[in-house]
């Protein structure tokens, strides 16, 4: 069940691959439709290059729910 068009964007230096190998076995599933992480959505979000310059940049791991548009997830990773 490979779909390399599903990966995460050019930018981004981590796959959705380490994230599930960290976080596979948590229990994070969407509080309202209840899918798991193999359902969800997930991503290495940063945020753009000008809030870095304003030392007020944020990065880390987004999990959102597709089908209820939420967030389920994340965790704030600084580099
Ligand atoms: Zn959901």
């Amino acid at each position: 069940m490979e779909c390399k068009g599903n990966s995460a964007s050019p930018s981004t230096k981590k796959t959705v691959d380490y994230f599930r190998s960290m976080f596979g076995n948590n229990d994070i599933q969407c509080a309202y439709c209840h899918k798991k992480l193999d359902e969800l959505h997930a991503m290495y979000f940063k945020s753009p290059t000008w809030t870095w310059d304003l030392s007020c940049g944020s990065a880390g791991w987004l999990v959102i729910c597709t089908g209820c548009k939420r967030q389920v997830f994340f965790m704030n990773e600084t580099e």
